[in-house]
């Protein structure tokens, strides 16, 4: 990932430098707000590279393997929003209820310009997931088949 060649270069053992806050392989935060706006869609946020990469899932992400979601990719977040809940007043923009509909620690598994893996560890959610780059804005989430 991003800071591997920084961190091939150091031995943080004897170096005071920062290790970096986001290691790939360690976990991090995610989040499904549910948003009751003009129309009901569910918030799919992972903590990476210091921001809240989003996607906005019309249905919400799979509970089970073999069914596709549409994830529309949205505007990153600021880390702080993974706690938001409550309502965004009507004529602003995203206007209505928004919910903490799952939320817990992911681990990175791969990550390429067009495929994330990841393993969910929510109360929802849980297991591995993918997000699958079809085009422009357009992903799909899927839950991946346990590997055997
Ligand atoms: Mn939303």
């Amino acid at each position: 990932m991003t800071l591997d060649e920084y961190r091939s270069k150091r031995d943080f053992k004897k170096t005071p430098e920062p290790k970096g806050k986001q290691p790939a392989t360690e976990k991090s935060r995610f989040v499904v707000q549910k948003h009751q706006a003009r129309s009901l869609h569910y918030d799919f946020r992972l903590e990476m590279d210091g921001v809240l990469k989003s996607w906005a899932v019309p249905k919400g992400p799979p509970l089970e393997p073999g069914i596709r979601r549409l994830a529309v990719q949205v505007e990153d977040h600021p880390v702080d929003y993974i706690d938001f809940a409550g309502k965004i007043p009507a004529g602003e923009y995203g206007a209505g209820n928004v919910e903490m509909w799952d939320k817990g620690e992911f681990t990175l598994d791969s990550k390429s310009p067009d495929l994330l893996e990841i393993t969910l560890s929510g109360r929802k959610l849980s297991g591995g997931y993918a997000l699958i780059h079809t085009d422009g804005k357009n992903w799909l989430v899927i839950k991946r088949k346990e590997r055997q």
